[in-house]
């Protein structure tokens, strides 16, 4: 059929693309030839099953073991394949060989996803996007794991798993709880900044093409001189900004829930490659011992007019994935993946991603899943001493001494690798960042950033989930709004008595993710 997509076309493709080859040989996992792979082995026509039927034991063992735990957080999602390439020299800033010269070019892999629901969700419900890069370099991989916000709802990562847990089930019911999310999000108004990007028209990107990415926190960049700057990143979209409308983000996740991958799929695969335009804002150290905000705060942004943006490159998507399991379901990103020349900022919320991404990979996909082939920083040579563990992958770097010091010409340290030095010498303590400016760069969102119709859209959004909550949670959840604004409360406010008055709550629940879903949203608007 001429007139399929590409992605529902994929099998006929598939078969294209081997021409006249001849179909394989049916085996074991073992490759071992199969005869007969419709029937299984019996006693006679009627059963019982022969436990020597090894054709059935064997398919049936390895379907058991198909699933390798989901995402806690980013589940759902689609990856894609491509490079990097540099257009303007940062070298004055950062050492990193990914930024060597002019026309560069280094092989990325990419992933897009809802954050929030499960590997099955929807793709169209409000939510933030992960945007996370990996850059296959030659000094080993550089994951910039980000978001398709530059912010974050929390500034301290002690409080991740607790904000994941309100974003995802209520314990009991099993069920999405808008209790739960706006307790959480009104008790911590360190939110308001990333909540108010959530609910403004960019909380429901079209697909993942039209949307920004941003490695969201503050990093270090060294140059070859050994100076360092803070840094933010920035990916601009080449394709332009494109929103889902409430009306029409509920419609695709009934009749096209899969909608924002198929999207990119079928873009790629007929030729029309995405990209990004890449981009730094560079912060002196200077600057940020006398800047007015914590420049660390993954709840506020660096201003354009203060810190402005510097060109550096490219990224283009040019490749599908060949299989999706292989390579987008395994493919694990690391923030504290850094080349030598990127470095992590004091920022408590990366810091505590250092751990736990890896931690989290070691778990799901086991202790070598550095290995697996869309891992494995296979631009660089990997020479260290670990060794073993499940599922080796490779020659376990055969004969090389598994230990150092050592006298046999193992690899060595290279003093030019070392991390920058930094001062620190402040008191230890569990120091509270919760009333740091939760409202400035939030209100410059709401009256400067929005035009009018945003404003009432964003006004709109929020109402029509947070009308879900207990009525003490709502009105917490707007003395925060008026604390931004006395007009964003006070329209939130009027809308929510409006809800109220109607009885309107508890109305058709659909919930996706992110709190009530963009259906439950719709049909009350
Ligand atoms: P500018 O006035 O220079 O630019 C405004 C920024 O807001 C642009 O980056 C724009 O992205 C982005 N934006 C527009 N609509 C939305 C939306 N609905 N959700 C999220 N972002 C949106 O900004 P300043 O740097 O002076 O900062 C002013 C305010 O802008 C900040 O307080 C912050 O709320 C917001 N902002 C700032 C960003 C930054 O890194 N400085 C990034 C994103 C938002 P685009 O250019 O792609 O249209």
């Amino acid at each position: 059929m001429a007139d399929r997509e590409k992605a529902t076309d994929q099998m006929t493709l598939w078969k294209e693309g081997r021409g006249s080859q001849q179909p394989d040989v049916l085996t074991t996992g073992a490759g071992v030839p199969i005869g007969d792979k419709l029937n299984s082995m019996t006693a006679g026509p009627r059963g019982p099953l022969l436990v020597q039927d090894v054709v059935f034991t064997d398919e049936m063992a390895h379907f058991d073991r198909e699933r390798i735990p989901e995402r806690v957080v980013h589940a759902k999602g689609a990856g894609a394949f491509g490079y990097f390439e540099v257009t303007h020299d940062i070298t004055r800033y950062c050492k990193a060989k990914v930024f060597e010269h002019v026309g560069k070019r280094t092989p990325i892999a990419a992933r897009f996803s809802t954050v929030a629901g499960e590997l099955g969700s929807a793709d169209t419900v409000r939510d933030p996007r992960g945007f996370a890069v990996k850059f296959y370099t030659e000094e080993g991989n550089w994951d910039l794991t980000g978001n398709n916000t530059p912010i974050f709802f929390i500034r301290d990562a002690m409080l991740f798993p607790s904000f994941v847990h309100t974003q995802k089930r209520n314990p009991q019911t099993h069920l999405k709880d808008p209790d739960m999310v706006f307790d959480f999000l009104s008790l911590r108004p360190e939110s308001l900044h990333q909540v108010s990007f959530l609910f403004s028209d960019r909380g429901i990107p079209d697909g993942f093409r039209f949307m920004n990415g941003y490695g969201s926190h503050t990093f270090k960049l060294i140059n070859s001189e050994g100076k360092p700057v803070y840094c933010k990143f920035h990916f601009k979209t080449d394709q332009g900004i494109k929103n889902l409308t409430v009306e029409k983000a509920a419609q695709l996740a009934s009749t096209d829930p899969d909608y924002a991958l198929r999207d990119l799929f079928n873009a790629i695969a007929n030729g029309s490659f995405p990209s990004w335009t890449f981009y730094i804002q560079v912060m002196t150290f200077e600057q940020a011992e006398n800047w007015k905000y914590n420049p660390f705060d993954l709840t506020k942004v660096w201003p354009h007019t203060d810190f402005p943006l510097i060109p550096v490159g490219r990224l283009v998507l040019n490749r599908n994935p060949l299989n999706y399991f292989a390579e987008v379901e395994q493919l694990a990103f690391d923030p504290s993946n850094m080349p030598p020349g990127v470095e992590p900022s004091p920022d408590k919320m990366l810091q505590g991603r250092l751990f736990s991404y890896p931690d989290t990979h070691r778990h799901r996909l086991g202790a070598n899943y550095l290995q697996l082939p869309v891992n494995c920083p296979y631009s660089a040579h990997v020479a260290n001493y670990q060794r073993d563990g499940p599922m080796c992958l490779n020659d376990n770097q055969g004969g090389a001494p598994n230990y150092y010091p050592n006298s046999f010409s193992a690899p060595d340290t290279q003093p030019r690798f070392i991390e920058s030095k930094f001062h620190t010498s402040p008191d230890v303590a569990r120091y509270n960042s919760a009333d740091d400016d939760n409202v400035t760069q939030v209100r410059t969102f709401f009256t400067e950033v929005l035009s009018e119709d945003e404003r009432a859209r964003l006004c709109q959004n929020m109402a029509g989930h947070l009308k879900e909550a207990q009525l003490f949670i709502q009105k917490r959840m707007v003395q925060n709004l008026m604390a931004v604004h006395p007009d964003y409360g006070t329209r939130v406010q009027n809308l929510l008595d409006k809800y109220n008055a109607e009885g309107t709550k508890n109305a058709v629940h659909v919930y996706t993710s992110g709190g009530a879903s963009a259906v439950a949203a719709a049909s009350k608007m």
